[in-house]
């Protein structure tokens, strides 16, 4: 067992922690304000491989390790969260499904657009009455002769305005339950599939989410992406994957927390003394930075079992479980430990507690990653 990042895992961290703090930082409120995604960052994160992270290198995919992955998504998270979940849902939901179950042609015609970061890539499985119970979805994909009508709606898609390429899931046999669903790839504007209401998000506001509707939207035969009535269970191990980015973006909006806690804590005077000189704030220093290891460890072991081709369902859960709740803690301690300048707009810490409140939903709920965990410990 070696805990020690390698040389080339350190040049990465670096790279991408310099990107973010020249590329982004500056900009991290503006675009928080106006929900505003910059899409003139894509050629930049593609330029540092980050569009493609885990994707071959035939496609132009960097080929990174799912460990790799963790710390470009750590590494963005750490200053603006939104950015690095709309760089997460690119990567490790589109995407991957395409690179997972696609065909060859679904590969060759969809992959080296998404890497190059020429298109953003959306994933639609929830719709408003099918949340935490995605199998209960309603919409469906009819076959006509030689193709597929999708009719229905879904909802907090990301992308689901400005995403250049979708995979959704639709029923296509009602009688068989999650057997009869199946997925779809298309692209954004194919008639009779358009965005709906744009969200007007907590947090994570730079990144866009949007209904997206589809009504009598023709598919050709091709479109099927992965087996007719696999659609949710692959939906299933994309998220198995899914989940360990969602963990390490936890640990990077904890890291940045974190770390503008450390800061303030040093540099605020109260009873002639820094803050940071108080055990009160010292305990909460040193418990944050002891759960973010935690969690990064967490994180890094299910990547570590995902790199070696290993089943990661429960790992990928407790990860994602453990990350994004002791992200809540510490978003909620850097704001404390601001005291009233933790509650307004000029420091960093308000962002971070409004963004991290994502992280206990997205990509399954808490409560979700608790079921999932239960049931692997209870063999069902
Ligand atoms: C910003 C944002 C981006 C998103 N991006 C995408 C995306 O790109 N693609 C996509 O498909 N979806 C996306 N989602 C949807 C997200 O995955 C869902 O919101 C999430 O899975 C929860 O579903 P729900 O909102 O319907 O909550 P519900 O399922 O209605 O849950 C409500 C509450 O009930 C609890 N609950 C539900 N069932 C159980 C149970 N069996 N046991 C115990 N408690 C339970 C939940 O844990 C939660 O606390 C996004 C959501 C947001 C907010």
């Amino acid at each position: 067992m070696d805990f020690r990042p390698t040389e080339e895992q350190q040049l990465l961290r670096r790279t991408v922690r310099e990107f973010a703090e020249a590329e982004m930082r500056p900009h991290v409120m503006e675009w928080d304000e106006a929900q505003h995604f910059p899409m003139d960052l894509l050629p930049k994160l593609a330029a540092l491989g980050l569009m493609g992270i885990q994707f071959p290198e035939e496609f132009g995919g960097s080929a990174m390790s799912a460990v790799d992955y963790c710390i470009c998504i750590e590494e963005l998270a750490r200053v603006c969260p939104a950015i690095a979940l709309s760089v997460a849902a690119h990567n490790g939901l589109c995407t991957a499904h395409i690179a997972m179950f696609g065909s060859d042609a679904h590969k060759k015609q969809y992959l080296p657009r998404l890497v190059a970061g020429e298109v953003l890539g959306a994933w639609g499985l929830t719709e408003a009455s099918a949340g935490s119970d995605a199998a209960g979805m309603r919409t469906t994909a009819a076959r006509q002769g030689e193709c597929w009508v999708l009719n229905g709606s879904k909802i907090f898609i990301t992308h689901g305005t400005i995403g250049g390429v979708m995979v959704v899931m639709a029923v296509t046999d009602s009688s068989k339950s999650h057997r009869g669903i199946s997925a779809f790839v298309l692209e954004h504007g194919t008639p009779g599939m358009s965005a709906g209401k744009k969200e007007n998000k907590l947090g994570m506001r730079a990144s866009d989410t949007s209904e997206v509707l589809f009504q009598d939207c023709r598919l050709p035969a091709p479109a099927l992406l992965g087996e007719e009535g696999q659609g949710f269970i692959n939906t299933l191990q994309v998220l198995d994957a899914g989940r360990i980015g969602i963990a390490a973006l936890s640990v990077g909006l904890a890291q940045g927390a974190y770390e503008a806690a450390l800061k303030y804590a040093k540099e605020r005077r109260q009873f002639g003394q820094p803050i940071a000189s108080f055990q009160a704030i010292q305990w909460k220093l040193a418990d944050n930075a002891t759960r973010i290891e935690a969690a990064r460890l967490l994180t890094y072991r299910a990547a570590y079992l995902k790199d070696r081709g290993l089943r990661t369902t429960k790992e990928s859960s407790m990860a994602k479980l453990f990350a994004s709740e002791i992200a809540v803690k510490a978003a909620d301690d850097c704001v404390q430990i601001h005291g009233g300048y933790g509650f307004v707009k000029d420091y960093p810490a308000e962002k971070y507690f409004r963004d991290v409140k994502l992280l206990t939903i997205g990509e399954g709920t808490s409560e979700i990653q608790r079921l999932v965990i239960a049931r692997q410990l209870l063999g069902q």
